[in-house]
C-alpha cells in the first residue's frame, strides 16, 4: 500500500536554516526542517528583523519587573522596550495566513521561544529569575492558532516529540483536504484510515469521533465537520506511549492470529515483550504486521495510517533524549 500524503502548512523561524538573521548574524541548522522542505509548505518569519531591528543587534530579553503582571520584551542593556511593536507585528503578520498546521520556532528566543525563555528582573547585568515563559511572537501565535502544533528546534531532536509532531501535522494537512472536499464519504474514509493511529492517542476520544461520523442526528456536513474537528484537535493533544501502542498492535494482530502457526504467534508475543522493555523500536512489530496485512490481503488493515503516518523519507531514529 502506498499512502497519499497532503502538504502540511508550516510557519518556521527564519534563522533555522533560511537566513543569517540571529542577533549575532548567525544561522542555525535544523535536520528536521531540512528533511521537511520537500514535503511541506514552509513560510518563514523573523519577528525581530521584521520589526526593524538590525543584524547584528543587541540581544533582546524578557523582563518581569517588580513581579508586575506583564512580561516585557526589551533590549538587554539599553532597556528599550519593543513589547507593543512585537505584539502589533505578530498580529498583523499572522493574520495573513489562513489555516496553519504547525509552527517550528527557535527555542529560548525572547521572540520565538515556545516555552523555555528565561525571564529577567530587568535590563542590564542582573541575576536571572527562576521563571521561564514563551517569547512574545510565539505567545501571540499560540493565541491566534490554538489548534496548531507548536514545537521548537531543540525539542524536535527528541524522537518521541518529533514523531508526534510529524504525525500530527500530516494528519491536519489531510484533514484540511477532507474539509474542503465537502463530501461525507471523505470523512468516513479519513476516520477509517486513522482509526488505529488515533487509538494510540486516546481511545475515548476516538469513540466519540466514531459517533460523530455515524451522524445519527442527520446533521449537515459542515456541522459534522465542526464537531469532528473539535475532537480531532483534542485527540492530537495526547501522546502515544508504549502501552497504547501495544494495545493497538494486539488489536491488529487479532485480524491475523487465526491464520498463523503457533511459532509465529510466539514470535509476535516475544516482539511485543521486547518493545515493552524498550529493546526494539515500534517499527519492528509494526513491519511484521504490515507483512501479514499483505500476505493475508487484509486491505482495511493495510490502509491504516498507523503503519505510515508520514512519508518514510522523514523517518529517522536519531534521538537526543532532550525535551522529555
Ligand atoms: S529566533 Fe526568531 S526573531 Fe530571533 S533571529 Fe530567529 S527568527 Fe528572528
Amino acid at each position: 500500500m502506498s499512502f497519499k500524503y497532503y502538504t502540511p502548512r508550516l510557519i518556521v523561524s527564519k534563522c533555522l536554516g533560511f537566513c543569517n538573521c540571529r542577533f549575532d548574524g548567525s544561522v542555525l541548522n535544523s535536520q528536521t526542517i531540512e528533511m521537511l522542505k520537500p514535503f511541506a509548505e514552509i513560510n518563514t518569519v523573523c519577528p525581530e528583523t521584521e520589526i526593524g531591528l538590525p543584524t547584528p543587534r543587541e540581544a533582546l530579553r524578557l523582563i518581569r519587573a517588580n513581579n508586575e503582571e506583564e512580561i516585557r520584551l526589551v533590549l538587554s542593556y539599553s532597556g528599550n522596550d519593543y513589547t507593543e511593536k512585537m505584539k502589533e507585528y505578530s498580529k498583523e503578520v499572522l493574520s495573513r495566513f489562513g489555516e496553519v498546521d504547525g509552527f517550528i520556532l527557535k527555542n529560548r528566543s525572547p521572540s520565538c521561544g515556545t516555552r523555555d525563555v528565561k525571564v529577567y528582573p530587568s535590563a542590564g547585568k542582573v541575576m536571572i529569575k527562576d521563571e521561564k515563559s514563551s517569547g512574545i511572537f510565539a505567545e501571540q501565535a499560540m493565541q491566534i492558532f490554538p489548534n496548531s502544533l507548536f514545537e521548537d528546534d531543540g525539542r524536535l531532536t527528541n524522537f518521541v516529540i518529533r514523531e508526534h509532531f510529524l504525525t500530527s501535522i500530516f494528519a491536519l494537512a489531510h484533514w484540511r483536504n477532507v474539509k474542503s472536499s465537502n463530501e461525507h464519504k471523505e470523512l468516513v474514509q479519513f476516520h477509517s484510515e486513522y482509526k488505529y493511529l488515533f487509538m494510540t492517542f486516546h481511545q475515548d476520544t476516538l469513540s466519540k469521533m466514531g459517533k460523530v461520523v455515524a451522524n445519527q442526528n442527520k446533521l449537515s456536513f459542515q456541522e459534522v465537520v465542526q464537531q469532528y474537528e473539535t475532537l480531532l484537535n483534542l485527540i492530537l493533544r495526547h501522546t502515544p506511549d508504549p502501552g497504547k501502542n501495544i494495545n493497538v498492535l494486539q488489536h491488529i494482530f487479532g485480524y491475523f492470529s487465526k491464520h498463523l502457526q503457533e511459532p509465529e504467534k510466539v514470535l509476535f508475543l516475544e516482539m511485543i515483550e521486547m518493545y515493552r522493555k524498550g529493546r526494539i523500536p515500534l517499527s519492528v512489530p509494526r513491519f511484521l504486521l504490515t507483512s501479514y496485512a499483505r500476505r493475508f490481503d487484509e486491505e482495511y488493515i493495510a490502509n491504516q495510517r498507523f503503519f505510515a503516518p508520514y512519508p518514510e523519507e522523514l523517518i529517522t531514529i536519531s534521538d537526543s533524549g532532550k525535551g522529555r
